[in-house]
Formats: structure tokens, C-alpha cells, sequence
């Protein structure tokens, strides 16, 4: 088969220009000396593996697969593993850098990383994605490690690929190392709480945003885009607190009801269809474009990257956006946002309660004792709620949007980090 150059993208944005957009107003606001803005702008490693592996026809198939370091300042980095065909190295240094920020802004003692493998997960046999995992860690050995790069779950893996990484690992190590990856199966040092952590911090941070912004949770209303971990969680958390979701969507579009979806019905829709909402009959159907314009105080993009554009976000009617994806706001549609006097709590805030958990996992992990989930949701809450009265406290000290206010807060802990560690 011939090698083909990935095609560029268009009508998105560089996910790494995008980031390094934001990133360069932070750096200026905070009067970054040029030293620790050229150490932060650019990733510590990065490494490009060409693993083969022998797929169920018998032939061999070589996979490229990358592990971006952003930072170690902090820590040991820490970031996802990313399987898809459409994955790119700017993507994952992207990823990387975003994962520094946010380990920064939550304040866990992690540097940023990511990882990705160009390959097609759906069309692969349980087997091949067993071998192509175990031949990734194996190329990954020296860079992987409880102590040095903690890889987690990302798109197209989960739970079964990082049991697959820690065995390998292990095995290679000659003993039992849990702490080498978090998002493991719960019998395989998996931390209690792990999977709704997430939509948990999504729904904390919308919260705390309602109560700055004087909204009553019981008289407000909310969409939400996406319906899978994230999306369903946060859903379900803000419906207890009183919110009244009125529209909910996924791949196959989006649903209305003008009285409120019933949460708890949907997902069970849902888990019986093949985790689809495909057919849900107890709403309207609008499209996914609708949805996102719609007339509700809260906004939760809980799906893919870049849905909030210039192309619509001058029709965005939501007081309130809280960031449930990575990216979902193109860099071009933050000056109209903040413009509209919108609230946005950005992804490196808001859907930074699963690392906070995977923290709590590794930690588990490293004591060798297991958490009560009410354990883990306290502490996961504190930390949200801590993180975001920094955040908002930047804002108020700088005059700046909390996206921006975020990026101060992270870039500011990990330069005064470096500045303490020091260079060469
Ligand atoms: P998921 O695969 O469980 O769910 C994704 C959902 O989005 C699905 O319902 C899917 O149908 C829907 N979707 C996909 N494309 C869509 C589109 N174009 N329009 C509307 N819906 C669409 O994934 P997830 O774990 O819930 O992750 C969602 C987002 O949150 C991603 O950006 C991910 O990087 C981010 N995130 C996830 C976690 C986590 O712990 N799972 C942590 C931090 C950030």
C-alpha cells in the first residue's frame, strides 16, 4: 500500500497553532521572559514509532505511532493514547501541550503528554488491537513509566487497551507495575469514580459559573452536544441539580423537548442501542447545527473539536459555555464570544476532573490501597471548585476571559516551577 501524506485539513484550524494562539496572549499578559517562553512553546520529546503487526489475514502491517512529551516540569507527564486514522503528529503535540495546562490548572503534580497511533480501531479485531497495543507499549518501554510518562485512555482506547499496556509493561519490567498507566479496568487497580469524572467536572465547573453569573441552577436551561462518557454524565449531574436539559445529541443527531429530556431514560435508550441515540422517540429531531444555536442559558459541547466557528458562533444565544470537549472553540470564535459577553469555562478547566481522577488512581495505585468513592468525588469536587475560584480570580485580576485567565494560571505555576528547577 502507498504511503500517503495526510491530507491538510480544512475549515479547521492547526490544533497546535490554535493552542499556541492563546497560549502567546497568556505569555504576553504575564510578561514571560523569552527564556521560559521558548522552553514552554516547544515539546520536551518527541518520539515516532513504526511498530509491525500481524493482522488476522496472516499479513504484517506496519502502524506509525507517536508519544509527544510536552512537559515534565511538574512532574512525570501524563496524557492519553489517541487511536485513530486521522490522527497527526501537530495533533498530538497540541494534545500534549494541553494536558501541561491542565495538569497546571488543577494543580496535580503532572507534565503533559500524548500519544497516538494512525490506525482504524472500529474495523480492527479485538486480537490485532491486542498485538498493535502490546507492540506500541514495547516500542514505548523507555519512555513509559510510573515515575517518568503515565499514558491514559483517549479516543478509540479504554479500559481493555490499557490493561493490555500495563500487562505489557509488566511483563517487560519483570513484575506488576499498576502506576504505569491510569484508566485501567477497576480489578486491575482502576480507580472508583474514574469513569463519571469527567461529566462529574463539568457539571462542578457549570455549577460554580451559574453561581457567579446569579443564575438559579432550578430555573436554567441547558444543551448538551455529544452523548457518550462525557456528554451522558454531565447531563445526568446537571439534571439532578435542578437544570433543565431541553436538547441532548450524538452522531446521529440532535433530540428537543421543550419540557425537558428525561436524562436517565435516554441513557438507557441509549446503552440498549448500541450507545446510540439513533431513533430516540420522546423528543423532536433537530440537527446537530441547531442544537448548538439554540434558545437555553447553558452550552455543553461534550463531542469533538471545533464546533463552536465564526460560522456560527454569532448565533450562539447560550450565556454560559462550559468546554466538556477538547478544542470544541475555534481560536477564531473567542474574540465574538467574548464580545457577546458570554461565559466560557474552557476545556482546560472544565474537563480536567478525569485527570484529577486518574491522578487519584495512580496515587491508589502507588499506595497500594483502594479509595471509597465518596472519597473520590470529595476530593475530586474540592479540587474542581479550588481550580476554578483561581481561574475566575486571574479573570478578575487581569480583565480577561477565564479561557485566558486559565492559561495564566498554568503557564504562571509552571514557569515559577522552571524558574526553581532551573536550566542548563
Ligand atoms: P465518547 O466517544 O464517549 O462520546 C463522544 C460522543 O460525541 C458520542 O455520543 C458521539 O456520538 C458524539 N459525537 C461525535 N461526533 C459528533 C458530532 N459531530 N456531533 C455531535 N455529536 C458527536 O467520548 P467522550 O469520552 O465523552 O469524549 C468527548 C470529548 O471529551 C472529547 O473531546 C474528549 O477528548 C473530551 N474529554 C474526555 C475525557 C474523558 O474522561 N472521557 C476527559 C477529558 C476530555
Amino acid at each position: 500500500m502507498l504511503y500517503k501524506e495526510p491530507a491538510p485539513i480544512k475549515d479547521r484550524e492547526n490544533p497546535f497553532e490554535s493552542m499556541m494562539s492563546r497560549f502567546n496572549i497568556a505569555a504576553e499578559i504575564l510578561g514571560l521572559d523569552e527564556e521560559v517562553y521558548n522552553v514552554l512553546k516547544t515539546p520536551t520529546r518527541q518520539v515516532i514509532v513504526n511498530v509491525p503487526v500481524t493482522m488476522d489475514d496472516g499479513k504484517v502491517r506496519v502502524f506509525e505511532g507517536y508519544r509527544v512529551i510536552h512537559s515534565t516540569i511538574l512532574g512525570p507527564s501524563k496524557g492519553g493514547i489517541r487511536f485513530a486514522p486521522d490522527v497527526f503528529l501537530d495533533e498530538v503535540k497540541a494534545l500534549a501541550a494541553w494536558m501541561t495546562w491542565k495538569c497546571a490548572v488543577v494543580d496535580i503534580p503532572y507534565g503533559g503528554a500524548k500519544g497516538g497511533v494512525i490506525c482504524d480501531p472500529f474495523s480492527m479485531s479485538a486480537g490485532e488491537m491486542e498485538r498493535l497495543t502490546r507492540a506500541y507499549t514495547q516500542a514505548l518501554v523507555d519512555t513509559f513509566g510510573p515515575d517518568q510518562d503515565i499514558p491514559a485512555p483517549d479516543m478509540g482506547t479504554g479500559p481493555r487497551e490499557m490493561a493490555w499496556l500495563m500487562d505489557e509493561y509488566s511483563r517487560m519490567k519483570g513484575s506488576t507495575i499498576h502506576a504505569v498507566v491510569t484508566g485501567k479496568p477497576l480489578v486491575l487497580g482502576g480507580s472508583l469514580g474514574r469513569v463519571e469524572a469527567t461529566g462529574r467536572g463539568v457539571m462542578v465547573s457549570a455549577m460554580a459559573a451559574m453561581d457567579k453569573l446569579g443564575m438559579d441552577p432550578a430555573k436554567s436551561t441547558a444543551v448538551i452536544q455529544g452523548f457518550g462518557n462525557v456528554g451522558a454524565w454531565a447531563a445526568k449531574l446537571m439534571a439532578e441539580r435542578g437544570v433543565k436539559i431541553l436538547g441532548i445529541s450524538d452522531v446521529s443527531g440532535a433530540y428537543w423537548n421543550d419540557n425537558g429530556i428525561d436524562i436517565e431514560e435516554a441513557i438507557e435508550y441509549k446503552n440498549n442501542n448500541k450507545g446510540r441515540l439513533e431513533g430516540y422517540k420522546n423528543a423532536e429531531k433537530i440537527s446537530n447545527d441547531e442544537l448548538l444555536i439554540s434558545k437555553v442559558d447553558v452550552l455543553v459541547p461534550a463531542a469533538v473539536e471545533d464546533v463552536i466557528t465564526i460560522k456560527n458562533v454569532d448565533q450562539i444565544q447560550a450565556r454560559l459555555i462550559v468546554e466538556g470537549a477538547n478544542g470544541p472553540t475555534s481560536y477564531k470564535a473567542d474574540n465574538i464570544i467574548n464580545e457577546k459577553g458570554i461565559m466560557v469555562v474552557p476545556d482546560i478547566l472544565a474537563n480536567s476532573g478525569g485527570v484529577t481522577v486518574s491522578y487519584f488512581e495512580w496515587v491508589q495505585n502507588r499506595m497500594g490501597f483502594k479509595w471509597t468513592l465518596d472519597r473520590v468525588n470529595e476530593r475530586a469536587e474540592r479540587i474542581m471548585n479550588e481550580s476554578f475560584e483561581r481561574v475566575y480570580a486571574a479573570s478578575q485580576k487581569y480583565n480577561v476571559p477565564m479561557r485566558i485567565a486559565a492559561y495564566i494560571v498554568a503557564i504562571d505555576k509552571v514557569a515559577m516551577t522552571y524558574k526553581y528547577r532551573g536550566g542548563f
